[in-house]
């Protein structure tokens, strides 16, 4: 194995998905929802796979999805992009950020991020020989996680190339502000540099949110230097069809092509006109899927509670941190590991998002994107903790 990736090891979604099916614990680690999405999407998948759309898709992905993926940001957004030249179809956004980061970063250039950081993004940067410059968000007294302004400031450098945004922010979910996002803007347009957002919770932000989303690509200036991605996964509860996309200018679309065609070339030619018909669903469809996600938070907010952990409420995602002190933990990984024996539920320990692993210790992540019957379940087996 090359040294740049020697670092990485099997993720830890992988470990702990196998920890449940193990010992039959019910797994709130990994994100994916247990129900499945929309049903006029699901159908539209199943007349595509009848009606022959079973071969190679264009390359930047089929017409319909890249016409549905611009008038959707319009619709939610106000974001104008041409569906031919400034929208790519890609393996999920997973695919996206990698693209993104292969087609702008030279071997030493820094990526900005915000840590914790989903896990792909570190191993996207090595790849590209980039370096990360991680900037930690860390939870103030209001229960707000919240990252440092003269941190962020000094992050930047000459080497800086780009910054790595994720709002709604996962693991933590928290929504950025508009000042956050204002100060990330101003550093971009001050230093010259691109910005890359990871946008695929941009549905999932709760009525009693301090923030609501914005885009960065929305504030002056960062139209021209922003790649904004988002996927089918996470709005559509289809997290297996690995459907996303990234829009921006011509320039920086067709570079993301150019590695992208390389990578996986293109993929899921009968889902990509089923996840057109999902993007086009009327408000009523997105206000209750927020709705239904939102319940689902306070029922495992309220057992977590009951069960001794310090909760972070989040704004957004499909996820709650929360703090293991209380418990008598010391350390999220261990506690992770030996949480399936002890009462029979499985989560993600925040630690391992992070290059200071000290900043994230005591914090561990449950996913609340399952039916409320198993949740329920969940919390009653949580309460045995206290
Ligand atoms: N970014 C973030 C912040 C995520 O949470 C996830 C997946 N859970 C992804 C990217 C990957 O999305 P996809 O499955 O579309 O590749
Ligand atoms: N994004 C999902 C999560 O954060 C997991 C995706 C994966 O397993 N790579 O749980």
């Amino acid at each position: 194995l090359v040294a740049r990736m020697r670092p990485f090891g099997t993720t830890v979604f992988a470990e702990m998905s196998a920890l449940a099916v193990r010992t039959g614990a019910v797994n709130l680690g990994q994100g994916f929802p247990d129900t499945d999405g929309p049903p006029e999407m699901l159908a539209a998948a199943a007349e595509a796979l009848r009606s022959g759309h079973n071969q190679y898709p264009p390359g930047p992905g089929v017409p319909v999805l890249r016409r549905a993926v611009a008038e959707h940001q319009l619709r939610f957004h106000g974001l104008t992009y041409d569906p031919d030249g400034e929208v790519v179809v890609t393996a999920g956004a997973t695919e996206a950020v990698a693209a993104s980061i292969l087609a702008l970063c030279e071997p030493g250039d820094e990526v900005i991020c915000f840590e914790p950081y989903y896990d792909s993004y570190a191993a996207s940067v090595a790849l590209a020989g980039a370096v990360r410059r991680p900037v930690t968000l860390r939870p103030g007294d209001d229960g707000r996680y919240a990252f440092d302004p003269d941190e962020l400031r000094a992050a930047f450098g000459p080497r800086t190339r780009l910054v790595l945004l994720n709002s709604p922010h996962n693991p933590t979910g928290k929504v950025f502000t508009a000042p956050e996002l204002a100060l990330v803007a101003d550093l971009c347009r001050e230093h010259d540099v691109y910005a890359v957002t990871d946008e695929v919770y941009e549905h999932l932000v709760f009525t009693d949110a301090a923030a609501t989303h914005l885009p960065l690509a929305t504030l002056p200036g960062m139209w021209e230097r922003t790649l904004r991605i988002s996927s089918a996964g996470k709005t559509f509860s289809c997290t297996g069809w690995k459907v996303g996309w990234v829009s921006g200018p011509a320039p920086l679309v067709s570079a993301v092509l150019r590695v992208k065609q390389f990578l996986t070339y293109v993929n899921a030619a009968p889902l990509q006109p089923a996840v057109a018909v999902a993007l086009a669903l009327p408000d009523d469809y997105y206000t209750g899927f927020r709705d239904s996600l939102q319940r689902q938070r306070d029922l495992l907010i309220g057992g977590l509670t009951d069960a001794g952990f310090t909760v972070l409420t989040p704004e957004g995602t499909y996820f709650v941190t929360a703090d293991i002190t209380g418990l008598g933990g010391r350390d999220g990984l261990e506690f992770c590991r030996s949480l399936p024996e002890r009462c029979g539920v499985v989560a993600v320990p925040t630690q391992v998002f992070y290059d200071d692993a000290e900043a994230g210790r005591r914090l561990v992540r449950f996913a609340f994107c399952k039916r409320p019957e198993v949740l329920t379940e969940a919390v009653t087996r949580l309460r045995g903790l206290a």
